[in-house]
């Protein structure tokens, strides 16, 4: 999203931008995403979601996104849904296809298969705007936990701003992920379908037992997957009482979402009345990043840029959407360095 968002706005603004693209496709995550792209209703909503998070970066996206969308809408980018369904968050859901080649028809000179790789500068004369999606690859592989994102984003933006003197924010191990059905492969076209995201109706234990999650599941279910993670094999087991499976999560319910995994062959217990599925935490993007300020600057660097994943400390503490601070940033980042 970042990117390709960056370098249509540099395109609008005269600017000549060239995008590398790692991966065999453009769109990276935001292609396999379930396209809303929203903020927090409010300000002091967006602080108490998230309160590592940094004030002034939390501030521009609940003061830009609104514009931001309406120039995505301006662009071309297909609306599926023009809510989000959750009212505590303001947004639009867009077709990620729709989304994807929009910004690319115009994002100019796109260079699939070309990687920005940190060490082996020294880099073309001009703003370089990072966005290569955070670092979830190498996060998931230290914890020893399955992706849930593009397979390409294994911190090369990261090691690059660090290489040019940038900084780090907090929270660097903290992840947004799912529930996924354990141990059984899952096609990245099935990371939006197969997710479990009904741990708040579950009794949620460690997959030996000796565990149990006796916090608050909040409403992204956030703080459950990351402390599933830190369990034995990042699994868990959830249990759930047939009085809970008509509950509705966004379109779905319970029995949907487990009847889904059981007919995907995931480790389905039948005790009545409960049912009990054997789930994993997976690594979709990373909290923690390069450091920005809110002019999407890399703090340490000179004329260097992030957006995105690459950039953390926006939804520290809680749950903010990835796609909203990719739009944002990206737009601010081509904004600043091209003033
Ligand atoms: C299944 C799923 C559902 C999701 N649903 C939502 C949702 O509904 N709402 C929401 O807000 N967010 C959602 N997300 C998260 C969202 O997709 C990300 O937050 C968003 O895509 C991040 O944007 P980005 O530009 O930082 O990274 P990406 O969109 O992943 O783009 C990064 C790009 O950088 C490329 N790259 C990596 N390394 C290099 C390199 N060294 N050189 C060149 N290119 C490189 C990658 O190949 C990739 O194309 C979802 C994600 C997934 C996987």
């Amino acid at each position: 999203m970042a990117g390709l968002a960056a370098a249509v706005r540099a395109r609008e603004l005269g600017a000549k931008p060239v995008v590398l693209e790692k991966g065999d496709r453009p769109g990276g995550s935001m292609l396999l995403s379930s396209g809303v792209v929203w903020r927090h209703r409010t300000f002091d909503g967006f602080r108490a979601e998230c309160p590592g998070g940094d004030p002034a970066l939390q501030q521009a996206i609940v003061e830009r996104l609104d514009e931001a969308i309406g120039w995505l809408e301006s662009l071309g980018a297909p609306v599926l849904e023009h809510e989000t369904g959750n009212p505590r968050t303001i947004g639009k859901r867009f077709d990620t296809r729709g989304l994807t080649e929009t910004l690319v028809s115009r994002a100019g000179d796109v260079q699939v298969g070309q990687v920005l790789v940190p060490g082996t500068g020294p880099w073309p004369e001009g703003p370089m705007i990072l966005a290569t999606g955070g670092f979830h690859v190498r996060l998931a592989s230290d914890l020893g936990l399955p992706i849930r994102g593009n397979p390409w984003s294994v911190g090369d933006g990261l090691d690059l701003a660090l290489e040019r003197g940038g900084e780090t924010t907090r929270g660097l191990e903290e992840f947004y992920g799912r529930a996924m059905p354990a141990g059984i492969p899952i096609d990245e076209a099935e990371f939006v379908p197969l997710s479990q995201l009904y741990g708040r109706f579950a009794e949620v234990v460690s997959e030996d037992g000796m565990q149990r999650f006796e916090g608050e599941v909040s409403w992204s279910e956030t703080n459950l997957v990351q402390a599933i993670a830190r369990w034995p094999g990042g699994r868990a087991w959830y249990r759930v009482h047939e009085s809970r499976l008509g509950q509705r999560v966004r379109e779905r319910t319970v029995a949907d979402m487990i009847e889904h995994a059981r007919a995907a062959g995931a480790v389905v217990r039948e005790e009545p009345p409960f049912t009990s599925v054997l789930v994993q935490a997976s690594v979709t993007q990373t909290l923690g990043g390069v450091r920005i300020d809110e002019r999407a600057r890399v703090v340490g660097a000179e004329n260097l840029f992030a957006a995105g994943a690459d950039a953390g400390g926006i939804a520290t503490g809680g749950y903010s959407s990835g796609l909203a601070a990719g739009l944002v940033f990206g737009r601010i980042a081509a904004e600043e360095a091209l003033s």
